[in-house]
C-alpha cells in the first residue's frame, strides 16, 4: 500500500511540475513515506530522517532542502512529531495527499481525496492499485486505523480508468489493494436497484480492459468475504485464484484479545468454502506469534493449523508492541524474547516443510506466468497461484511459439507456458514450454 502511496505522490507532483532527481542531495523537497507496522520500519524511516536532517543542515539557505514526512508514523496530532524532529517542515497523515500538496503549493488542487485523474506512471507490467483507504477493524495490535483512518471506497469508474491507464501503458497484471479488500463498496451509496457495489462488480468492472492479462486483490479479512465474491474469482478467467486471509492465531481466546471479529471455526469455515469453490486456489496467511498471554498450548494450535490448512505461504511475526494500540495500553506484552523466537522459528521450520511439500507436488506441471523481469537471462514472474519462477531466455526459435508481443524474443508483461524442472519452498524453476502445453497437468 505504500508502494502505491508513494506513486501517486510523486505521479501529483510531476502533474504540479516537480521532477525527479536520483539522489535527496539535489533535491529541493523529500517526501519520507513511512511504516511503522513494526518497529524495524520505524526505525528505519527515523534514521533515514537523520540522514536528510544532515543534507538540510549542510545546505546554504538558498538552497534549502524541504522535508516532508507521510505515512502511518503521523497520526491526527502531530506535537510530538513536532517536538522530536524540529526539521521537518510538513507532516500528512497516510494518503492525505491533499494536505501535503495544500502545504507545498498553497492553492494546488488534484480533485479531492483520491486525485481521481492521477495515475502514477506504471514501473513494469504489474501495478498495485489502492482501491479502498483506511480499515474499521480495530484489532487490538494494529495501528492501521488509527493511522489511516476509517474505510473509504473509490469509486468503480474512478479504479476502471486507473487500470485502463495502466493498461494502456503496458501493464498486463494489476493488484487491487485494500487493508481489509473486501470491505471495498460497504461506505459508497446504494445504487438505484438498493445493492451497493462489492469487490466482485469491480471485477467485472475492469475485466475487459484491453491488454488487462490479470486481476489479483490484497488482503482479505474473513468477515468481509462473500459467497458472492469467492464466487466471482472462481468464474472470471482473469482473476487469480489466490487469496491472502490473515488468521494471525488459531486459539479464540487470543483472537478475542487481538479483537479479530471472528473464531478459528468461522476463520476454517472460509477456508474450506474458498476450496469449494475455487478448488485450484492457493492460500496464504499472517501469524503472529508471542502475542499477549499467549500460552504454549494456545500457540500450539497455531501450528495444528497450519498443518490441518497447509498454506502455500505464511508471513510470521513475532509480536511487538506498537505505542498507540488498545493492546500497548492495556494488556501485558508477557511472552519473553527469547519464546517469542522459539515460537517464530517453529512456524517458520513447519511452513517450509508444508510449502516443501507443496510445491514439489507442480514438478513437471506446466504453469502459466506473466513474465515481470530479467536478470543476466535468467526470466522471472509468477504462477496464477502468486508462486515465483525462474527459468532461463528460451533460445530462438522460441517453444512458446510466435511471440506474442511480435518483438522476437519473450520481454516483460508476455503471458507464457513454463514447465516446471525444480521446486524449493520459496520459488520455482523451469524451462520455457509450448503455447499449446496443458497448463497445469502433469505429463502421462
Ligand atoms: S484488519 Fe486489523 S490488522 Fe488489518 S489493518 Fe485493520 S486493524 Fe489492522
Amino acid at each position: 500500500m505504500n508502494e502505491a502511496d508513494s506513486d501517486k505522490l510523486a505521479a501529483g507532483l510531476a502533474r504540479l511540475g516537480w521532477q525527479q532527481v536520483p539522489r535527496p542531495e539535489d533535491a529541493d523537497l523529500a517526501v519520507v513515506n513511512s511504516c511503522v507496522v513494526r518497529q524495524k520500519a520505524e526505525n528505519r524511516a527515523v534514521s533515514y530522517l537523520g540522514h536528510l536532517r544532515r543534507i538540510k543542515e549542510a545546505r546554504d539557505g538558498n538552497a534549502s532542502l524541504r522535508i516532508a514526512v507521510t505515512g502511518c508514523i503521523v497520526g491526527p496530532r502531530t506535537e510530538g512529531l513536532r517536538a522530536r524532529f524540529p526539521y521537518v517542515d510538513v507532516w500528512a497523515r497516510p494518503q492525505s495527499f491533499d494536505a501535503l500538496i495544500r502545504h507545498l503549493l498553497p492553492g494546488s488542487d488534484l480533485g479531492g481525496e483520491f486525485w481521481p485523474d492521477t495515475f502514477p506512471e506504471p514501473k513494469g507490467p504489474t501495478a498495485f492499485v489502492p482501491v479502498i483507504h483506511g480499515c474499521n477493524k480495530f484489532c487490538t495490535f494494529c495501528i492501521v486505523p488509527y493511522r489511516r483512518g476509517r474505510e473509504r471506497s473509490r469509486t468503480i469508474d474512478d479504479v476502471a480508468r486507473e487500470v485502463a491507464f495502466h493498461c494502456s501503458n503496458g501493464v498486463r497484471e494489476v493488484t487491487l489493494l485494500g487493508q481489509t479488500v473486501e470491505a471495498y463498496g460497504k461506505e459508497i451509496d446504494a445504487r438505484p436497484s438498493g445493492s451497493k457495489p462489492d469487490l466482485a462488480d469491480l471485477f467485472v468492472a475492469i475485466h475487459d480492459t484491453p491488454g488487462l492479462q490479470r486481476i489479483r486483490f490484497l488482503t482479505s479479512y474473513p468477515r468481509d468475504m462473500t459467497e458472492r465474491i469467492v464466487r466471482a474469482v472462481a468464474d472470471l478467467p482473469k482473476v487469480c485464484e489466490h487469496f491472502n486471509i490473515p488468521v494471525q492465531a488459531a486459539d479464540n481466546e487470543v483472537l478475542a484479545r487481538m479483537r479479530r471479529g471472528y473464531t478459528i471455526e468461522e476463520y476454517t469455515q472460509w477456508v474450506h468454502r474458498i476450496r469449494d469453490v475455487v478448488p485450484s486456489a492457493s492460500l496464504s496467511t499472517d501469524v503472529i506469534v508471542g502475542f499477549c498471554g499467549e500460552t504454549d498450548a494456545q500457540f500450539q494450535r497455531t501450528l495444528d493449523l497450519l498443518e490441518q490448512v497447509r498454506f502455500d505461504k505464511v508471513h510470521t511475526a513475532a509480536y511487538s508492541p506498537r505505542p498507540g494500540t488498545f493492546a500497548c495500553r492495556h494488556l501485558e506484552d508477557d511472552v519473553p524474547r527469547e519464546e517469542k523466537m522459539r515460537r517464530l522459528h517453529a512456524v517458520e521450520a513447519l511452513q517450509e516443510r508444508i510449502a516443501t511439500e507443496i510445491n514439489q507436488a507442480l514438478l513437471d506441471t506446466t504453469q502459466e506466468v506473466v513474465i515481470e523481469g530479467e536478470q543476466d537471462g535468467i526470466l522471472t514472474g509468477r504462477t496464477r497461484s502468486n508462486k515465483l519462477v525462474h527459468w532461463p531466455r528460451p533460445s530462438w526459435p522460441c517453444p512458446s511459439g510466435p511471440c506474442p508481443s511480435g518483438r522476437g524474443e519473450a520481454a516483460p508483461g508476455d503471458l507464457v507456458n513454463v514447465r516446471i524442472t525444480r521446486t524449493s519452498p520459496w520459488a520455482l524453476r523451469g524451462v520455457q514450454a509450448e503455447a499449446d502445453s496443458p497448463v497445469g497437468a502433469v505429463p502421462a
